[in-house]
């Protein structure tokens, strides 16, 4: 696996996937599988998309066949699946501009001067570069990412500390429920008693404030002190006025917005924010350019990782005429095929086994 770094050459291969989230990395097995090579553009400096970069030390429990893992074991799992094709990545650059080539080829280009060659382009682009909604308050900015945090990477950087959530939605309450146990103190700040969260998650932080182990402020936050990016109070005000609350460290979790971002000038048809496929191969309105993931939309889509595995093997079966024009797509089981078992480095022991 390689992590490119040269951006002024120019990079041919079969596919070129936009989004290093789940679907995109599970999409270079897909291709893998069917004989093509795949280079992944993203914005993010890591792989694992939503996963490694909203939740990565949640559980998610509807993976099929893993009963429980995170967000980042999820991505380390399918960095791990997706080694025997060595995909290329390309970290921390905005797939900026899509153009067709007279030959055929797809051609994309990255805001750092990336340029890309293929036959089939893959967008993976899940809710577009996604960016977490700021607090409306005065100055904030001088605190991102010292002692204001829009996300939780580390759970370990808040222990012992006096900790501030604010939101009522199901970020907010999940990290309450899991960091509770870590922090010195905690309170939640959400501006009326009414929570967006799933109600077992409400039940458990009210559970919480009845044996005085979380705080639970009915407020809004209007100001922040502090210096040198350590926050020392914020300025919570309610019906009886404005006071300081001491705290070290504010998550604030006021939503994300997720702009489609570049993408929407790729000249494929949109629907809103979300493009249109055919369900039968996840093809866009453009002939060789395909989405998958939560980019998508069609009847029935439902915004889950996997469905997102389901489109890229159907992906995988239609761009393989693309890339491979003249020979016949064949299907193969991983179990059986020594075909596959040998694109996936398969010793021969276990394959007889
Ligand atoms: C808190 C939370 C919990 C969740 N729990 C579950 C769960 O339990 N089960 C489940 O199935 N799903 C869950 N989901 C949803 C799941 O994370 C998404 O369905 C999944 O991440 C979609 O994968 P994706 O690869 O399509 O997109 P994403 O994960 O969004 O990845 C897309 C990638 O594309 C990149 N990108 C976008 N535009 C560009 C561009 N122009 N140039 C370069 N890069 C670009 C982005 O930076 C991003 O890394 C959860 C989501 C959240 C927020």
């Amino acid at each position: 696996m390689t992590q490119n770094t040269h951006q002024t050459d120019i990079h041919q291969t079969d596919a070129i996937i936009v989004g290093a989230g789940p679907v995109g990395l599970f999409a270079v097995f897909e291709l893998g599988l069917n004989d093509m090579k795949a280079h992944l553009v993203d914005v993010l400096e890591r792989a694992g998309g939503q996963c490694a970069e909203l939740y990565p030390e949640k559980p998610i429990y509807d993976i099929p066949a893993i009963p429980v893992c995170t967000g980042q074991e999820l991505t380390d799992r399918l960095l791990e699946q997706i080694k025997p094709f060595n995909p290329v990545f390309h970290f921390g650059q905005m797939a900026e501009r899509l153009e067709k080539l007279p030959e055929g080829t797809w051609r994309l280009t990255t805001d750092r001067g990336t340029v890309i060659e293929a036959k089939v382009v893959v967008l993976a682009a899940g809710g577009g570069s996604f960016v977490p909604k700021k607090p409306p308050i005065k100055g904030i900015e001088a605190y991102e990412g010292t002692s204001l945090f829009y996300a939780v990477k580390k759970r370990d950087a808040f222990k012992d500390t006096r900790l501030v959530v604010a939101g009522g939605g199901d970020s907010a309450l999940d990290w309450v429920l899991n960091l509770q146990p870590l922090v010195k103190e905690i309170t939640l700040v959400h501006r009326r008693d009414d929570f967006r969260a799933a109600p077992d998650s409400v039940a458990k932080m009210r559970a919480l404030v009845a044996e005085k182990k979380l705080n639970l402020k009915i407020a809004q936050i209007t100001g922040v002190k502090g210096a040198n990016g350590q926050i020392q109070a914020l300025t919570l005000k309610d019906d009886g006025g404005e006071y300081d609350y001491g705290c070290d460290h504010f998550l604030a979790f006021y939503g994300l917005t997720m702009k489609l971002g570049p993408v929407a000038d790729f000249g494929v048809a949109l629907q809103g924010e979300l493009i249109p496929v055919n369900v039968a191969n996840f093809e866009t309105n453009v002939a060789g350019v395909f989405a998958i993931g939560d980019i998508n939309t069609y009847p029935g889509k439902m915004k889950l990782i996997l469905s997102g595995f389901h489109e890229a093997a159907l992906m995988a079966k239609k761009a393989f005429d693309y890339v491979h024009p003249g020979r016949k797509y064949r299907f193969q089981y991983t179990t059986s095929s020594s075909d596959l078992q040998t694109k996936l480095g398969v010793e021969k022991e276990e394959k007889a086994g």
